[in-house]
């Protein structure tokens, strides 16, 4: 993949077990790799065909990932995922991605779970909705927009 150490992608963290995959010292079953993204089954995968997107360059969560970045990710999400439910006869599938120990992610490398669904498959987790109130969203649309000027 690579394995030549001058051709090292930047941000870069020899602890990472994501960035050994990408420098081809661990090995991993590719599916799709371009210059900034790979993607390959998921060694503990919830169903089969159960992959991961990742961008190349280390960032550990998806806020701290240039934009274009994610972007390029998004576009491999799009195409490999086509290709999955082609291949698994996946009546659907999860795009999943977490961010931070407390929404349970436990590579810090930012990445997305492809996780390919059947009927009655027994996947699934927690949604229990709240109800969102005008002053709430308001308080809310003023936060976020502040941090979008930034
Ligand atoms: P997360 O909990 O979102 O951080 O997910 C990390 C995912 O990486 C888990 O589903 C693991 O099974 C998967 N994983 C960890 N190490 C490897 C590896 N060497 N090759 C493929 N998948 C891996």
């Amino acid at each position: 993949m690579n394995a030549d150490p001058s051709k090292t992608i930047t941000p870069h963290d020899t602890g990472c077990i994501f960035c050994k995959i990408v420098a081809g010292q661990i090995p991993c079953h590719k599916l799709y790799e371009d210059e900034r993204v790979l993607s390959f089954l998921d060694i503990g995968p919830l169903s089969r065909g159960h992959c991961l997107v990742i961008p190349k360059a280390h960032y550990e969560t998806i806020d701290a990932t240039p934009g274009d970045l994610a972007g390029a990710c998004a576009a491999v999400i799009a195409r490999v995922s086509g290709a999955v439910r082609a291949a698994t006869g996946a009546t659907g599938f999860n795009v999943l991605q977490n961010n931070g120990a407390v929404s349970g992610q436990e590579v810090a490398h930012m990445h997305f779970h492809i996780i390919p669904r059947q009927a009655n498959d027994g996947l699934g987790y927690r949604w229990l909705p709240g109800k969102l109130d005008a002053a709430g969203a308001a308080t809310l649309i003023k936060a976020i927009g502040a941090g979008l000027e930034r």
